[in-house]
């Protein structure tokens, strides 16, 4: 037998030999259900089976990357070249490219991303003289999106009165105008959205018996891995190019199923053995990720679920520690109790930053996070949010270039016809694309014959269009003799970019010529590494597409040793050693939106289970009673997930007991104001609070002990009563704070530590403070 076939236990191995015929593997967190894919992929080399006739689909290109360089361990370097492997969005960009011109599409098409859907909606939205309070351009674009993903197009748009009826109830009536003038503008402008990728795929295999059977024979083997997080579209592609020879293999975890938000159907991987003919089912029961108290934690969570595929999940692992608990008082406490811990576990175990990731239910959480991360000096990584490409300066960059590619990209035009500025105004604008609709004519073609077009500009300005369009077209002379480097590199220099972002010399200015500079080092890799894949060009299109598919954890180029923080979602598929879950609160984690109905609220216990099986060695579960949420403070309850778990691994730690307070790093909560530390008593709860009535059904689980270890750090520990919280502040005293000055006392809540006032200060307004932090004196 293969040597690397004695890195699989027997479970995992039989799925991995059984190559022909469909199957599934349906296998808890951690079960290895990945590296089963990975290995049959090696193995299947290894029998012979060309690499050209295997398709791999992976959650993100970084896995697929990762999988990739597996298999060139197992197989060699050469071979694993030449297997198709990534997301469905990449792998479909390529094949749609081949075959653009059977679907009136450029076969140099952009992509458009998120953005450029956003501003293309918006424009629409104003054109239409639309209230864009009631169609508000994001909500229209998830409209559309799901749509595009149940595979309604305009045309079934519109022969359906129903989706017209539920439109007109959400007091959208014209959504199916806005949608059909979209899909006419991007494909007018030849450009793809992501979604497109997978509905022109389905239109292609669909609409062209001879594509279907082309690349049926050329795709014998498929994997799929996270198959419950396919939508209807992805999963219909699967179906037909797999219908001819059936050798399908999908992997996934319905516990683990957390985009039905996004269309995602769990159905998918529940009616696989409905879907094919005599079905292989597997199923994976040892976990090697993670300690017994994870495993077992998360099993008790996921026993809550009434859908769901019953399962085993067990491990040999030891027992690790148990699954650390903190309550803070504020979102700012909790921030400073995660870097705390990690600065002392660094230190006590030799740990690296990057054996850490904080994970979050909403991107909004990382601030507090990473105000006390920085505090700490601990290096972090933010994934999600606005990824790299997306920043102004460098979509301005690419802009330019997709105009190379392709003139007709109107959100790329849109964005640079005046940037830097040349003396080409809104107006202008407005008016060339009210000629180019009007002809049916493309901006660029329109201002290319300019002094022809039947539009009101005066001579001054054509002369400036005009010179745009000789610009870009200079670009594009250029393009067939340089690679992408030097091609970007002229382009910064001679459209005006450089110096335009070089003018102010503010630090925004100085970030955003690194960024470009980082672009810049980012081609010379691309046309460097370009030039070992088999049938790549290094060309300008593919350098395109490369970045419009990136996801952020697939720009991961920075090697340097840093905390991850990211969302639960983008986490799914990851590990790390030790993980913190942050924001357990009821109307946060769950999320107040997926309260509504049971199948929302398994989702979001899901999705508690995806975050907390990502440990391997410890885990840390962190809320806070009061949080900033939209500019508010409220104060906020435990999560119910919390309880959900099995109280025997679970180890509830109290401030105290876990952080001693530190008045130079802590300082800048409340108002600025530095506690001092004898001022300042953590009061253990007689009683913890939790959701209410929650804490007599089960109060041993919650009791909190008196630390043993730590002291509390406080000068009137022995003297249980003197402490500032228990001022005898009331309503209508008038108070001096350090930094705003007089007020007035209008409200007082909450008891002990958590007691807080209202005040009115003549300089800064009402304020919230914690009177435990603020030093206030009454006057
Ligand atoms: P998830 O559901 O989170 O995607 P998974 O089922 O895909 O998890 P893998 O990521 O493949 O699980 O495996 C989890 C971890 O266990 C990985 O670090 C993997 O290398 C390791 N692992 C899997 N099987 C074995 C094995 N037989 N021996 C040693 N380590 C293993
Ligand atoms: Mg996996």
């Amino acid at each position: 037998m293969e040597k690397y076939l004695s890195q699989l236990n027997d479970a995992q191995l039989e799925p991995t030999i059984q190559i022909d015929g469909p199957m599934i593997v349906i296998a808890g967190a951690g079960s290895g259900k990945t590296r089963v894919l990975t290995y049959r992929i090696a193995y299947m080399m290894s029998k012979g089976i060309d690499a050209f006739n295997i398709l791999s689909l992976t959650f993100t290109n970084k896995a697929a990357r990762e999988m990739k360089e597996r298999i060139a361990t197992i197989v060699g370097a050469s071979e694993a070249k030449n297997l198709w492997m990534g997301t469905f969005h990449s792998v479909f960009a390529k094949i749609l490219r081949i075959e653009a011109d059977r679907l009136g599409y450029p076969s140099n098409f952009t992509i458009y991303d998120t953005q450029d859907s956003d501003r293309l909606i918006a424009s629409i939205i104003k054109e239409m003289n639309l209230d864009k309070d009631i169609y508000k351009y994001k909500q229209v674009r998830s409209r559309i999106s799901s749509y595009k993903n149940s595979l309604i197009t305009v045309r079934a748009y519109f022969q359906n009165p129903e989706l017209k009826e539920a439109d007109v109830m959400a007091r959208r009536p014209r959504m199916g105008d806005i949608y059909k003038e979209y899909v006419e503008r991007c494909f007018k402008a030849g450009a793809m959205d992501f979604d497109d990728l997978l509905l022109k795929t389905n239109e292609l295999l669909t609409r062209f018996p001879e594509v279907l059977a082309k690349y049926q024979n050329r795709f014998k083997y498929i994997l799929v891995d996270e198959y419950q997080d396919t939508n209807h579209s992805q999963y219909l592609i699967v179906r037909a190019l797999s219908d001819k020879f059936q050798n399908i293999c999908v992997v996934g975890d319905d516990a683990q199923s957390i985009y039905a938000f996004r269309g995602a159907n769990i159905n998918n991987i529940l009616n696989f053995q409905k879907d094919y003919d005599d079905v292989k089912v597997f199923r994976l029961e040892q976990n090697y990720r993670s300690t017994k108290n994870i495993v077992n934690a998360a099993n008790s969570i996921i026993d809550k679920n009434q859908t769901k595929l019953e399962k085993v999940v067990w491990t040999a692992n030891d027992e690790g520690p148990k699954i650390k608990v903190n309550r803070s008082l504020t979102d700012g406490d909790e921030g400073r109790y995660v870097a705390s811990t990690i600065f002392e576990s660094k230190m006590q175990n030799q740990l690296k930053n990057g054996d850490f990731a904080i994970l979050y239910r909403t991107n909004a959480q990382s601030r507090s996070i990473e105000d006390a991360l920085r505090k700490r000096d601990i290096p972090y990584r933010i994934y999600g949010g606005l990824s790299f490409y997306q920043r102004k300066e460098i979509k301005d960059v690419l802009s330019y270039l997709r105009l190379v590619i392709n003139p007709a990209d109107e959100e790329a035009l849109k964005r640079v016809i005046n940037f830097p500025p040349r003396g080409i105004g809104q107006t202008t604008v407005d008016r060339l694309i009210v000629s180019a609709n009007g002809y049916n004519r493309t901006i660029f073609e329109v201002m290319k014959n300019i002094d022809k077009a039947d539009v009101k500009i005066n001579s001054g300005t054509k002369a400036k269009l005009q010179d745009f369009v000789t610009l870009i077209e200079s670009y594009q002379v250029l393009n067939q003799t340089a690679d992408v480097f030097e091609l970007a590199e002229h382009v910064t220099r001679t459209s005006g970019l450089i110096r335009e972002f070089n003018k102010d010399g503010t630090p925004e200015g100085v970030t955003r010529m690194e960024n470009i500079e980082e672009l810049l080092n980012g081609m010379k890799d691309f046309v460097e590494g370009q030039k070992e894949i088999a049938d790549a060009t290094g060309s300008l299109a593919e350098f395109l597409e490369d970045v419009a598919l990136a996801t952020d954890l697939d720009n991961d180029k920075d090697d340097a040793d840093r905390v991850s923080l990211m969302t639960i979602h983008l986490a799914k598929g990851l590990e790390f050693p030790y993980v913190y879950i942050v924001g357990l609160e009821e109307d946060l984690f769950p999320s107040a939106m997926s309260m509504n109905t049971r199948s929302e609220l398994e989702e979001e216990r899901r999705l508690f289970y995806v975050a907390l099986t990502r440990a391997e060695k410890q885990a840390y579960l962190t809320y806070a009673l009061s949080r900033y949420r939209w500019g508010k403070l409220v104060d906020s309850e435990p999560s119910r997930f919390i309880e959900e778990i099995d109280e025997q691994y679970l180890d509830i730690v109290t401030p105290t007991e876990e952080r001693r307070f530190n008045p130079m790093l802590d300082a800048d909560i409340f108002g600025d104001v530095i506690p001092e530390p004898n001022k300042i008593r953590y009061k253990p709860a007689k009683q913890p609070i939790l959701k209410k009535g929650s804490a007599k059904k089960t109060p041993e689980k919650f009791q909190v002990t008196t630390p043993k270890k730590l002291k509390p750090v406080t000068d009137t520990a022995s003297n249980g009563n003197t402490n500032l919280f228990d001022s005898k502040l009331v309503v209508g005293n008038i108070v001096k704070h350090i930094r705003f000055g007089t007020g007035e006392v209008l409200k007082i809540e909450g008891v002990g530590a958590d007691t807080k006032a209202e005040i009115n200060f003549q300089h800064g307004g009402v304020k919230k403070l914690l009177l435990r932090f603020a030093k206030l004196e009454v006057v």
